[in-house]
């Protein structure tokens, strides 16, 4: 009598083939519906019984637009639908955007990253592109009752947070703007994501952090964004602690203090794996080990 797969009520599927028809036929089905696109996350969430199954589905799948990158002169757009696997190896974000890359190859298992979406990763709200993606100043284009909308990925965050996300809206694309080009030949870049989990891998993340910044002939700071999340925590910037580590050259960041600081900046959740200090020790621990070896092999070392 479990909340097993004998209990799913299967919803009417619709699957539309343009951004406007999805709208419509949102708009006829509306509220008994819920948008889709890899399902692999929605699947397991109904299987588990952590969510309900809606009355209609819409498929977002068909869109073709919504299955294309583009790079454009100041950034790339990524369809919200690109399928996890096909992200990872583009190529422009392979060159311009690492960590992403990274990111997402660190996401479950190849089976199911060939199905899976970054728009699914980053409205599921926890996804692991979402640190990466907010220290590459991201922000987020959604198809809402009135048209399209874009704000950034910061401020959807938030909304999310307070509760006051708007699952009427479907993601469409990604656009992460181009890093400005190096201040000087001497600058350096100084960029990581790293997740821990609770077993190696295939494992949802317990912390995951990202940090991107550069570095000028002197070793201060030009740029700088860090990020963590984890869990079923939403992620967030720690502008803080970024303005906190503006004021030291690299190899004068004193790494104790920086620990306390993320510490103190990081809001996190406890749950049945982990309570929210270890959490933000555990991500006080990563950066201050990945900005001393920054610290070692930048030529900035003391
Ligand atoms: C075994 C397993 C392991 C996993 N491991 C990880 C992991 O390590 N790290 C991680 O980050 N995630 C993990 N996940 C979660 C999930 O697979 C990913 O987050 C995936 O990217 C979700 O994408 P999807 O296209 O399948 O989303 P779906 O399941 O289709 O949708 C997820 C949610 O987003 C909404 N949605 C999807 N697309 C849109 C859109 N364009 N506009 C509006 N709403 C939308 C859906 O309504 C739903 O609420 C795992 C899942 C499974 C089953």
């Amino acid at each position: 009598m479990g909340t097993g797969p004998e209990r799913i009520m299967y919803p009417e599927l619709w699957q539309p083939e343009s951004m406007e028809e999805a709208r419509k036929i949102a708009d006829n089905v509306s509220p008994h519906y819920q948008w889709a696109a890899g399902t692999t996350l929605l699947r397991t969430q109904w299987e588990m019984g952590t969510a309900p199954v809606p009355k209609h589905l819409i498929s977002l799948a068909n869109i073709r637009e919504l299955n294309a990158c583009t790079t454009e002169e100041e950034g790339l757009r990524i369809g919200a639908l690109m399928r996890l696997n096909a992200c990872a190896a583009f190529e422009r974000i392979q060159t311009h955007f690492p960590l992403l890359s990274q990111a997402i190859d660190v996401i479950s298992a190849p089976s199911i990253r060939n199905l899976a979406t970054l728009g699914g990763n980053i409205v599921s709200g926890v996804g692991d592109s979402i640190p990466v993606l907010l220290v590459y100043e991201a922000s987020l284009r959604w198809m809402t009752d009135t048209g399209l909308t874009e704000k950034k990925l910061t401020e959807w965050l938030e909304e999310w947070r307070r509760g006051q996300r708007s699952a009427d809206h479907f993601l469409t694309e990604i656009w992460i703007p181009l890093p400005e080009p190096k201040p000087e030949e001497e600058s350096h870049t100084v960029s990581f994501f790293k997740k821990i989990g609770r077993r190696e891998a295939f494992t949802p993340a317990l912390v995951t952090i990202a940090f991107h910044g550069t570095l000028n002939a002197q070793g201060e700071w030009s740029s700088l964004a860090m990020a963590a999340g984890g869990g079923s925590g939403t992620a967030m910037r720690l502008f803080q602690t970024e303005k906190w580590i503006r004021q030291f050259p690299v190899s004068r960041l004193p790494l104790s203090e920086l620990m306390k600081q993320v510490q103190d900046e990081f809001v996190t959740i406890s749950d049945v794996f982990a309570t929210d200090t270890y959490r933000k020790q555990a991500a006080a621990g990563l950066f201050a080990s990945e900005l001393w070896k920054s610290m070692r092999f930048a030529r900035y070392s003391v």
